[in-house]
């Protein structure tokens, strides 16, 4: 995530969900499915970070996101909206107006770093400063952190809180930057499929394990 797209992609933390795509999930009989949102960062017009070989961050969120609502088959106990499915420009404040119809229980961001430090690498996920849901947003954090650095083995650079505009968050709410993409080693891992769709599985396992607990 860029600098100047985290005030934007903060703004769509507290809400998302474009064109609505609810993939996976399915749901256990007589109970409704638990909500996940899960928002691929960036799109069309707006690449995120440009890194090593050719990497771009909205395709790389993108694959992880799709990996995540195929997977999902295995939680029927959960039901995947994903904010896009293909590389398409969404507006924030479309995302913040779909967001107040669906009332998701939970919103994962996904993103990739950049740094100007060729050295910097590793996992970090961000939780907003005044939040609503500030205890909920934290351990869903907690565990999406560990989850990414389980299924890349980078470095794990901690769960951050920035002061931004979260003020209506209602769910818990995070954002995980995968790892920089200016940076050999992580731009390896997150450009390779099989990685992606591991990194999907334990996000999945993460979540699944915040909404049961
Ligand atoms: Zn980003």
């Amino acid at each position: 995530m860029r600098r100047p797209y985290r005030i934007a992609v903060m703004i769509s933390l507290i809400a998302t969900v474009c064109a609505s795509v609810a993939i996976g999930g399915g749901g256990a009989v007589g109970k409704a499915p638990i909500l996940v949102v899960i928002d691929a960062g960036h799109g069309g017009r707006d690449p995120g970070a440009l890194g090593l070989s050719s990497s771009v961050e909205k395709d790389i969120t993108l694959a992880v996101a799709r990996s995540i609502a195929l997977q999902a088959t295995r939680y029927p106990n959960l039901s995947i909206v994903l904010t896009r499915i293909d590389d398409r420009f969404i507006e924030l404040a479309d995302r913040v107006a779909k967001a107040r119809q669906v009332r998701a229980a939970v919103y994962v961001s996904i993103h990739a770093n950049s740094a100007p430090d060729a050295t910097a690498r590793g996992v970090e996920t961000y939780v907003a400063q005044g939040a609503r849901d500030a205890s909920g947003s934290a351990a869903l954090a907690a565990e999406l952190q560990k989850a990414v650095v389980v299924a890349t083995g980078s470095k794990d650079r901690g769960v951050r809180s920035a002061s931004l505009y979260t003020a209506r968050a209602t769910m818990p709410a995070a954002l995980v930057e995968l790892g920089f993409l200016t940076e050999k080693q992580d731009v390896r891992l997150l450009t390779d499929p099989s990685v992606q769709a591991r990194i999907a599985a334990r996000i999945l396992e993460a979540v699944n394990r915040f909404v049961t607990q």
